[in-house]
């Protein structure tokens, strides 16, 4: 559904045209070759640059700004060693000549996994696929323990900090991680500098936080960073890992992976390396040693504002991060010149004498890459006022060409699909949205196409509909005012075309990677700006509220049907393994040649009461009709205090989501909607308390989490409901 007699769906208003012609892909080149020369992580002189030479870019554009400094732990190494007999990892990339990974300056981090626990160990090494939650029911299953050992695991399927985690849950005392050239590299395409994939000498760096407990700066949870703040030790914040873990390059994992021995791993735990992949244990010990410099760094927040004219009070804040791991051309910084470039534009407007009814909040983060550090540490330090005032999280981060992406509160979807109709895509020449619908349609004729793109078609192809606006989890610096505040949320940029994957977090996300296989000439960087600035502008100025909730209606009874699919399957599930067990199958099905074991043992599934979770999504679908329906009838009459008064009720709706006491055993993570999966990492689940409660086997949170989850969307409904009388009058 398009939104009701507003400009948005009628292509560009007069003010966008000149938004949009003030915004330059050259500008952006020049920016992005600036701020993308040096490598800039936390604490790196070249972050502290950056950092200043946007403010003054704020400045020079008109906007008051200013720099907000966080105290924050970000450990660097002093020493580290992965080995086998006389063989060592090499744990730095090589400059390619002709990039800047040979001019920059060489102080480039080496191989490092962020707040993994230091320690010197040496122990035979296990192979565990992706090592997954599934990955570990396979090995038990194969009667392989990885306690006491090293796990060696491939990037892919779950978060990079999900695998660190569970191989210390599952005893082991160290992790590498590697990238596969079935996943990233060769497999997929030719690789840096002839094509784009990822060479055999490139290392993903990465945090492993355990951020499904909570992101930000360990020391300090749930409260700003600030100099003086209370803070923990490495030693009590749960955040950090308790083993030494690496990522290396899959030049060095071959030569780890071929000394293995033990059964061969079965065929789909196989990559692209040309060697006969084993589980292990292997005979050979391999050293693996990280010692780090554990120390406090200064995290520098740009916070940028111009006030809004007529409501000051209401803030439309849009974010993206500026450090990197290395030089970070692609991420962050394509997305963060594109936030200049708005930031530009912005100004040009004022020029002109042009205000904002509403204030509009420009924030430039530092520290994501190590875990959301920057926004994190602000969005504590200021939950009170950002509950109160903030309208709209606009969140980007690296943008690449290709297909406009959206996820966040589900209620954005009619704003998302009205801001994607008024943006011309540069490729092929229609507008944005409707190169998403494209795409969706075409992929769900493919054969083979699964059942939910074609559920997904099947809405798209009525063109009345509006875009989807996918769950979101973590995964960039959006994470605190959707999970812990509430804060209606959009995570937004154009992707899916170039193959990102090859260098990320490698030493060769460069200008020259970028400009040759992301995004040439940044004609997407232009898109990305006038498509968050179009959402910005119609935000700060609109009438009526930006949300729409017969979308996230619908959502939500697809998800409550999911999550009692899950407790069906699990409990069939339980009982067939526990007549398999009974039967000795798995014993008798054994190649007695092999190692083998018996299952995990799944526990029996009680029956549920899922009613309240059902009557409360029938509820909100009817509050949901009803609220859209009075709109569309009395919106073009309100007065201005019924519009004032319906705001205030409409802008705040999404923290009707949260449960002050958060999750079990993560409390910082209060949304009962959305969330990171605990042992998925990045990835969203949806009505966590219920949904992990099932496959954790916390059987008394079922009915807790019903409850409390059902509560939270009558809560919703009732608001709606508010907002219906008052739009009846
Ligand atoms: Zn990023």
């Amino acid at each position: 559904m398009l939104l009701a007699g507003s400009a948005l769906a009628q292509g560009e208003t007069p003010l966008q045209e000149k938004f949009d012609a003030a915004l330059s892909s050259r500008d952006q080149l020049a920016w992005l070759k600036l701020t993308s020369s040096e490598p800039n992580q936390v604490g790196s002189p070249h972050d502290k640059f950056i950092a200043d030479w946007e403010l003054d870019q704020f400045r020079k554009f008109g906007w008051d700004a200013h720099i907000e400094t966080f105290q924050v732990l970000f450990p660097t190494p002093i020493s580290e060693a992965v080995e086998m007999g006389s063989f060592k990892a090499t744990l730095q990339e090589k400059p390619i000549p002709g990039d800047t990974s040979a001019t920059a300056r060489d102080y480039a981090l080496p191989a490092y996994l962020a707040y993994q626990g230091d320690g010197d160990v040496t122990a035979p090494l296990v192979y565990v696929n992706f090592g997954t939650q599934e990955d570990y029911k396979q090995l038990a299953l194969m009667g392989i323990s990885v306690k006491g050992k090293i796990v060696i695991a491939r990037y892919g399927k779950v978060w990079r900090g999900v695998k660190p985690l569970l191989a210390y849950k599952h005893g082991a005392i160290g992790c590498l991680i590697y990238s596969d050239p079935a996943d990233d590299g060769y497999g997929e395409g030719e690789v840096y500098p002839k094509g784009p994939m990822r060479p055999p000498q490139g290392i993903q760096r990465g945090s492993a936080m355990d951020m499904m407990l909570y992101p930000g700066d360990p020391l300090t949870p749930g409260i700003g960073a600030t100099a003086d703040a209370r803070r923990l030790t490495p030693k009590t914040a749960g955040s950090v890992l308790k083993i030494p873990a690496l990522p290396i390059s899959y030049a060095d994992a071959k030569v780890l992976l071929a000394a293995m021995t033990g059964p061969v791993a079965p065929a789909n735990w196989r990559g692209a390396l040309p060697i006969t992949y084993h589980v292990g244990p292997g005979t050979q010990p391999v050293h693996l040693a990280v010692k780090s410099s554990w120390d406090i760094k200064p995290a520098y927040d740009v916070i940028a504002t111009i006030k809004g004219a007529q409501f000051p009070d209401q803030w439309v804040v849009r974010g993206n991060h500026h450090d990197g791991w290395v030089e970070g051309a692609s991420d962050p910084l394509s997305g963060q010149v594109a936030l200049l470039d708005e930031a530009k534009a912005f100004g040009a407007l004022m020029k002109t004498g042009w205000r904002p009814r509403r204030t509009i909040v420009y924030t430039s983060w530092d520290g994501e890459e190590p875990m959301l550090l920057g926004s994190t540490e602000w969005a504590e330090l200021h939950a009170d006022e950002l509950k109160k005032k903030a309208i709209l999280y606009v969140n980007t981060d690296g943008n690449s060409r290709g297909f406009l992406h959206a996820s966040g509160n589900q209620d954005l979807g009619t704003f998302v699909t009205g801001v994607a109709a008024g943006v011309i895509d540069p490729e092929a020449n229609v507008s944005v949205g409707a190169r998403v619908r494209a795409k969706t349609l075409t992929a769900a004729a493919a054969p083979g196409a699964n059942a939910e793109i074609k559920a997904e078609a099947k809405h798209l192809s009525d063109p009345g509909s509006d875009l989807p606006v996918g769950a979101a989890g973590s995964g960039s610096d959006f994470s605190s005012f959707l999970d812990h505040l509430g804060v209606t949320t959009l995570n937004i940029g154009f992707g899916g075309e170039a193959m990102g994957g090859g260098v990320y977090h490698s030493r060769y996300d460069t200008f020259e990677h970028h400009t040759r296989f992301e995004d040439p000439g940044l004609a997407y960087g232009k898109v990305l700006s006038q498509t968050v600035g179009h959402a910005v502008l119609y935000a700060a100025d609109s009438n009526l509220p930006l949300l729409h909730p017969a979308d996230f209606a619908r959502a939500m009874s697809g998800d409550i049907g999911k999550v009692e699919k899950l407790a069906d399957s699990q409990r069939a599930a339980a009982e067939e393994q526990k007549t398999l067990l009974a039967q000795h199958a798995y014993a008798v099905a054994a190649d007695p040649t092999e190692p083998h074991g018996e299952p995990v043992p799944l526990q029996a599934v009680p029956n549920f009461d899922f009613t309240a979770l059902d009557q409360a999504g029938e509820a909100l679908t009817k509050s949901a009709d009803a609220y859209e329906a009075a709109l569309a009838v009395h919106s073009a009459t309100l007065s201005p205090v019924q519009a004032a008064r319906l705001q205030a009720l409409m802008q705040t709706i999404d923290q009707t989501l949260l449960n002050e006491d958060g999750l079990p055993g993560r409390p910082w993570y209060k949304n009962l909607i959305y969330a990171p999966g605990r042992y998925i990492g990045y990835g969203v689940t949806t009505l966590p308390g219920v949904t992990e409660a099932i496959t954790e086997e916390r059987w008394s949170d079922v009915p807790k989490f019903i409850g409390l989850t059902a509560q939270a969307l009558n809560a919703y409904a009732a608001r709606l409901d508010e907002a219906t009388a008052l739009l009846k009058g």
